[in-house]
């Protein structure tokens, strides 16, 4: 177990520039990506992080249960959803007391009546499965561009392993949970050649899926044909999705 940083926030919820409410009740990651992380580019440009080092370190916003119920009682309007998290992922690798510190923050979320929506690279706990805590119209989701472990270890090098996140969403799916997968930054055939049909079967199972290309590093954007592979994935997935009745989304 590592040691977590505790700090202070004046406030938690908010609505994200992408239009929906969100959550970030920790500052850093643990999985360190490396695609690079929009999430460490920006803390580095507020000066929330100073470098690498210090983004791999979590900081736990130590009033993040106290904030929340706060905001949420005095709200008019409350949100229909709120998504955990764009900053930060809530079910870190190696983190107990962040595992613990989400669970709660969906269950305050939750008991507004509101459901949450999950995404993360760790482990979903098997305590989510419970619907007399947790709102049955949650989504629980997990980041799965590959199920190539080395793959996995270049570029989301302390994330958790592949098998062992498809095995915690199928646990909730098979428990009755609506579950989905996050299907970004999906590498070009010159950064690994893999097939997207394969991948896609391992998670069959799933409600929806989204899917958006690897944008944001030079290394794709030196892939002849960048666009017609995109188009191509993007057809794959299609068709995939409505043989089988999964809710899809993508954004090449
Ligand atoms: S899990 Fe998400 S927030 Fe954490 S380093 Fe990776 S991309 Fe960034």
């Amino acid at each position: 177990m590592v040691m977590t940083y505790t700090i202070t926030r004046k406030s938690l919820l908010y609505r994200s520039g992408l239009g929906f409410y969100c959550v970030n009740h920790v500052q850093g990651c643990g999985h360190g990506c490396r695609y690079p992380c929009y999430a460490y580019q920006m803390a580095c440009r507020h000066g929330r992080a100073k470098d690498y080092q210090d983004w791999c370190r979590p900081k736990v916003v130590g009033n993040a249960v106290e904030l929340l119920t706060r905001e949420l009682s005095r709200m008019r309007k409350r949100p229909d959803s709120v998504h955990l998290c764009l900053t930060t992922d809530p079910f870190m690798k190696g983190y107990p007391e962040i595992r613990k510190l989400s669970l709660k923050i969906i269950e305050v979320i939750n008991s507004y009546d509101i459901p949450c929506s999950i995404l993360t690279k760790g482990i979903l706990p098997v305590e989510l499965a419970d619907q007399k805590v947790f709102h049955g119209a949650n989504r629980y989701g997990i980041s799965l561009i590959s199920v190539n472990e080395r793959f996995r270890m270049r570029w989301e090098p302390w994330a958790a392993p592949y098998d062992a996140r498809i095995g915690a969403l199928k646990y909730l799916h098979d428990q009755g949970c609506l579950t989905q997968v996050h299907m970004e930054p999906y590498p070009t055939p010159n950064l690994i050649e893999q097939d997207l049909e394969d991948i896609l079967q391992r998670v069959a199972f799933m409600d929806s899926i989204y899917f958006g290309g690897w944008n944001y590093n030079p290394v794709t954007g030196k892939f002849p044909g960048r666009k017609e592979f995109y188009d191509r994935q993007a057809e794959i997935l299609r068709h995939f999705c409505a043989t089988r009745g999964i809710g899809c989304e993508a954004d090449t």
